[in-house]
């Protein structure tokens, strides 16, 4: 045993053994071990965005807990870690810092520059992640730009095509007009903003009436392509099926019915542009409507637009106002609350376009999704329900391609001659069409020799939603389906509805199989003002300054111990800093059991005889073990956590080893035999605690392990030392509630040292103890000298009857007097 130095330095003692467990190897994964059973973890591969937030150090503490609690179970743990490094926010933010638009330069030059934002931002992120001490194997890392991955993303889409499930359309997307890109349902937010509500008159063909229109988009006016009415309202039933001009653009169009359409919203009349809205999507479609596109890609009205063509669409919408009030069709604005859909990259409107897309067809698999999400264990239960629902309201398909440079190209050229679609053989992967041509002489179809090149890429999603295969080995290892599914797809709140959804739709129409047995759910960080974490509301707080300030085993202790697995936990440098403060309790606890454990040697321990005290602190530590184990067990690292410092801080330190402190000091008014129960207690539960808390604070426990317990456990880590077994025979609820008692006495007689301002270690004459009845005064004798010895007593007397007028210790009938 080595004596532990005298200050706890957490900076130092956390970057030795982020560094030793490295050299260890101690979390490389084993891919040829065939006994222990693997446990997968399916990493999230990060958007690189050049920061680590409090959220990140959430997400990490999670899957790190879990690693590295699987680990001391037995298990063979895969943590790998990659990158996902494609995607529009990487473009934003290149277009910024270059001041350009991705038009503006040759596509490599772009996509070098985005290469090289993406290693500074993975540089500054891997940073805190290995400040943060995770169990990764980095032997694993990978990034998802890099074309050894394009190469799994190309061939899982080679072979959904052939499966059926990829297909062209043209079909009305989301559009950003700001990216000029389409984007999926996934990547809109909502967002409320103040509108108006324009009163708009629509003439009747061939008379003098007209119909009033309330919309909050008149720009799209000359897109107009129908009106519609209810069957069921009574004031417009009758123009079903007649002409109505459409103002501005002078055409006329046809008044259907729908059901639909609520005639008690509004003025219950409608028009149907193509598109305002999702709602004209549907219309169009089952009403069989003409389509007139009106914007073009960067969000500008087109030729189809007459007078406006040209103008953006703020413009259009204020010339279309002023045009409408100078002809006297305008009959009144209003404001309006509105909710509209936005780009979650850039919060730019986002607009229906129609354009050719590539799709997957996943709606088909909905059934599959809800089948399979009833299957997969939720941590907590309750998220569950997330998924089913966005599964289930889903109105399309997804949208995969992209209008952008730095993604995955799609393999597919065309016959310049005659359009027939070449699809890339699974062994051209990885293959860029742009820069090269399918490996054939000539287009089967017409015998044609020149080629067209797929300039679409895919969604960033494509990429992201393999991981569970690609983790497992997929498909390079022919033992690939040994590590799938992933045991446990670890994930944000906020991204159930991409990551769960996108991971489950690809996976099952690949496999048919489930992609991963679990889901861990964590929620938001919230601001130390219980707002959502961010700069403008200035309650940010960076993750390097929090571990630089407090480092990594507070800081998770804050991330296990903040809330319930699920809920949104808040930020507070107080949490942190009782994390910090139950460290140094810890440690300090640690080196004064050191001093008492001189001379100890558990391999050559002779006799011992368990005293009552002993024995209690003992069972409680088995009760703890259960506890954190089932905790463990439901990823409910809160109740872990908060276990763990109760005991330690209370029964063990407050309670047991205040009570044995004496007989380890002065060992021979108690004799050898007890004296080494006592050692070999504290010994033990110290060990106990430390093996209960590696999983949270890994850094800590293994220096403290080191210095203690190395050489006679023979671990070289404690954190691939054996999770311990809870046994139910050193559980004695006898001995717990006769343990409790007399350390109710102890306090009992602390506490009226205190009221009677006396010093704690004032010797004591007499303490008279009326325990009530026989038994109870047999428990209390057998725990009389260290009673006698921890509170200085000369003479402890324990009566079986019962008093009332001494001091009670509630809730027991015991009362005592002192003399001193
Ligand atoms: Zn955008
Ligand atoms: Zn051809």
């Amino acid at each position: 045993m080595q004596p532990l130095p005298k200050k706890y330095n957490f900076s130092e003692i956390e970057r030795k053994w982020q560094q030793k467990w490295e050299e260890m190897g101690i979390y490389r994964f084993d891919w040829s071990d065939t006994q222990r059973t693997p446990f997968t973890i399916d990493t999230p591969p990060p958007y690189p965005s050049g920061e680590f937030h409090m959220g990140n150090i959430l997400n990490w503490t999670y899957f790190d807990i879990v690693a590295r609690y699987k680990c001391m179970r037995g298990f063979n743990v895969l943590f790998p870690q990659g990158w996902d490094c494609h995607g529009l926010s990487i473009e934003i933010q290149v277009e910024k810092e270059h001041k350009i638009r991705k038009r503006d330069v040759p596509p490599d030059q772009f996509r070098g520059w985005c290469e090289q934002l993406i290693e500074r931002y993975i540089a500054i992120m891997k940073d805190s992640i290995l400040k943060l001490g995770c169990s990764i194997d980095w032997t694993t890392e990978y990034r998802t730009m890099d074309p050894d991955y394009w190469r799994r993303t190309q061939l899982s889409f080679i072979l959904l095509h052939k499966k059926g499930f990829m297909y062209q359309g043209t079909h009305p997307v989301n559009w950003c007009p700001r990216c000029e890109t389409a984007i999926a349902d996934a990547e809109v937010d909502y967002e409320k903003r103040k509108g108006t509500l324009h009163y708009i008159r629509f003439p009747l063909e061939g008379t003098d009436e007209y119909l009033l229109i309330a919309t909050s988009r008149p720009e799209f006016i000359p897109a107009c392509v129908a009106v519609e009415v209810s069957p069921e309202d009574e004031r417009c039933k009758r123009y079903i099926g007649k002409k109505i001009i459409v103002p501005i653009a002078n055409r006329t169009v046809t008044i259907i019915g729908d059901e639909a359409v609520d005639p008690e919203f509004g003025t219950g009349v409608v028009q149907i542009c193509t598109y305002g809205d999702k709602e004209d999507v549907k219309t169009v479609l089952k009403h069989k409507l003409p389509i007139i596109r009106l914007l073009t890609d960067n969000g500008r009205i087109n030729a189809n637009g007459g007078k406006y063509a040209g103008l953006t669409i703020n413009q259009a919408r204020k010339a279309i106002v002023e045009d409408l009030e100078a002809a006297g069709l305008l009959e009144k604005s209003e404001p309006l609350a509105q909710e509209v859909g936005v780009c979650d990259r850039c919060k730019t409107h986002v607009e229906i376009l129609e354009h050719k897309q590539w799709f997957m067809k996943t709606r088909a698999l909905t059934d599959k999704v809800v089948e399979t999400a009833n299957e997969v264990v939720w941590y907590p239960d309750y998220m569950r329900a997330r998924l089913i629902d966005w599964a289930r309201s889903l109105d399309w398909d997804w949208v995969i391609s992209r209008q952008r440079v730095f993604a995955t190209p799609i393999p597919v050229w065309y016959c310049t001659n005659c359009g027939e679609l070449i699809l890339a053989e699974e062994d051209w992967v990885p293959i860029d069409p742009k820069l090269q041509n399918p490996r054939l002489d000539k287009c089967p179809k017409c015998g044609g020799t020149e080629f067209t090149p797929e300039r679409d890429v895919f969604d960033t999603w494509m990429d992201s939603s393999i991981t569970c295969a690609v983790h497992a080995g997929w498909p390079d290892r022919p033992d690939w389906k040994r590590f799938f599914p992933a045991d446990v797809h670890p994930s944000g709140i906020d991204i159930i509805r991409t990551w769960a959804y996108y991971l489950m739709v690809r996976h099952l129409a690949l496999f048919g199989e489930t992609p991963y047995k679990s889901c861990l759910i964590n929620g938001m960080v919230l601001g130390s003002d219980g707002r959502k974490m961010s700069k403008s509301l200035k309650n940010y707080v960076a993750a390097p300054e929090v571990l630089g300030k407090y480092g990594s085993d507070a800081t998770r202790q804050w991330a296990a111990g903040g809330g319930a697995t699920g809920s949104d936990i808040p930020f507070r440098w107080p949490d942190v800093e009782y994390g910090r403060r139950f460290l140094v309790k810890l440690w300090n606890v640690s080196k004064f059991a050191s001093k008492l454990l001189e001379g100890y040697s558990p391999s050559e321990t002779g006799e011992f005889e368990l005293q009552l005290l002993d024995k209690w602190i003992l069972s409680k530590a088995e009760k703890l073990t259960q506890k954190v184990t089932d905790a463990m067990e439901k990823c409910q690292f809160n109740v872990a956590v908060e276990e763990i410092r109760n005991f330690t801080w209370h029964l063990f330190c407050d309670y047991y080893i205040e009570a044995v402190k004496d007989k380890l000091y002065n060992p021979d008014a108690y004799g050898s035999a007890k004296k080494l129960a006592a050692q070999h207690t504290l010994y033990e539960v110290l060990h106990r605690v430390l093996q209960l808390l590696a999983p949270m604070t890994p850094h800590l426990t293994e220096e403290i392990y080191q210095a203690m317990y190395a050489e006679d456990k023979g671990f070289k880590s404690l954190q691939i030392s054996p999770w311990p077994e809870h046994n139910p025979e050193r559980e004695d609820e006898a001995v717990e509630k006769n343990g409790d008692l007399v350390m109710a006495i102890m306090s009992g007689v602390r506490q009226y040292k205190a009221e009677n301002k006396l010093p704690l270690n004032a010797p004591v004459k007499t303490l008279d103890i009326y325990s009530g009845n026989a038994e109870t005064a047999n428990a209390i004798n057998s725990a009389k000298e260290d009673l006698a010895g921890t509170l200085k007593i000369a003479n402890v007397r324990v009566h079986p009857e019962k008093r009332n007028d001494g001091k009670q210790i509630s809730p027991y009938d015991v009362s005592f007097q002192i003399e001193y």
